[in-house]
């Protein structure tokens, strides 16, 4: 892909950076560049350009803004010591897109294209890549919509595919504290042939409402069960799930209709690695409650690009409540050390997941 490059005549002063970067927040700032690249039927993907941050010009009719037909990735850059950055398996991202895109009825980018973009604007915004104390890292977020200004329902015939980046601070920066967590039996996120297993907008739009209800309960997030039966555990709103047995099984949920997670692929790999037994299948709410109540689950957590892996506390619902797990030797501690080694290259990347930016 050809990119054309337009460089900021305005960028951040290295004072104003320094300031940002030594408390970046999540999603508040945005580097001085963005990338772009148009998509038409006949002329395919063209016009890559990384240009100069700003806001977009959008008809009012552009089609994304009245039927979502949208899809993003979330991904980070890593500074290592020696200065250098790296990204934690982006090929992966570029192929969930590739899967959220076809399930959007939206052209594919090729994996090669993706990373080439999101090479190019981390580039060109190095300096905005904090430096690797801390666990900070620079948030990188790919998107594709429907650009076209047309009021039909059909696939947009003009797709716009950018890439953002703003950099994050660390998830944990008050001390880690388990996550409790509002088990919602009003809504449900994903049904049957529907978009679960997508990364598109619609799926967040539609979570908002359940995380409301689980603040409203005094927790801090929303746990979905399948829409089908409302008998198995899916995710949480934007975090995978693990449950780690006495034995030394682990389960995860898999029901088809979840978003499977960079993060909890990552896990599959290392914990077996590790000697952990791992099963990937159908998890019914019940044995949650149970398992906890009897002691045989004596560890959950969860996990995302954002927190890494988080331990998970107590699991209320209407009328109920099981308490946090107890009797795991933190098994969720030592999966996020070497995930966040890894990714910082303080450990040795024996699956070849680090690419260099
Ligand atoms: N589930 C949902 C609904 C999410 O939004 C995310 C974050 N992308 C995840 C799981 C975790 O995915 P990943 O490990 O790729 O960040």
């Amino acid at each position: 892909m050809q990119i054309t490059t337009t460089r900021s005549s305005n960028p951040v002063s290295d004072e104003r950076l320094a300031e940002i970067l030594a408390n970046p927040g999540f999603g508040v700032h945005f580097t001085d560049h963005m990338f772009t690249v148009e998509w038409t039927p006949d002329a395919g993907w063209h016009d890559a350009r990384i240009e100069p941050y700003g806001p977009l010009s959008l008809d009012p009719a552009t089609a994304v803004l009245h039927y979502a037909q949208e899809t993003f990735e979330g991904m980070k850059a890593y500074r290592h010591e020696d200065g250098s950055v790296w990204s934690f398996r982006p090929e992966e991202n570029a192929a969930r897109m590739e899967r959220s895109s076809h399930r959007l009825a939206l052209p594919v980018l090729p994996v090669e294209d993706f990373v080439q973009a999101v090479q190019a604007l981390v580039e060109i915004d190095q300096r905005w890549v904090p430096e690797a104390a801390g666990e900070k890292s620079l948030y990188l977020r790919p998107f594709m919509f429907a650009s076209e200004a047309f009021l039909g329902v059909r696939p947009s015939q003009h797709v716009t595919f950018m890439v953002i980046a703003s950099p994050a601070g660390s998830y944990f920066k008050g001390g880690v504290k388990p996550v409790s967590l509002w088990l919602t039996e009003e809504y449900t996120r994903a049904g049957r042939g529907g978009m679960g297993a997508a990364k598109t907008g619609g799926n967040y739009a539609s979570s908002l409402v359940a995380q409301q209800e689980a603040s409203s309960h005094g927790c801090d997030q929303v746990v979905f069960l399948d829409a089908q039966e409302g008998t198995y555990v899916e995710e949480l709103g934007g975090m995978n799930m693990y449950f780690v047995y006495a034995d030394g099984r682990i389960v995860t949920p898999e029901t088809g209709t979840i978003l499977e997670g960079i993060t909890r692929s990552s896990i599959i790999e290392l914990a077996g690695k590790m000697g952990h037994q791992v099963e990937e299948r159908k998890f019914a709410i019940e044995e949650w409650k149970q398992g906890v109540a009897s002691g045989e689950i004596v560890e959950i957590f969860a996990c995302g690009t954002a927190a890494v892996v988080t331990p998970v506390g107590s699991l209320k619902w209407d009328g109920g409540e099981v308490g946090t797990p107890e009797g795991g030797d933190e098994l969720w501690k030592r999966i996020r050390q070497e995930l966040v080694d890894v990714q910082f290259g303080r450990a040795e990347d024996g699956f070849g997941w680090m690419k260099q930016l």
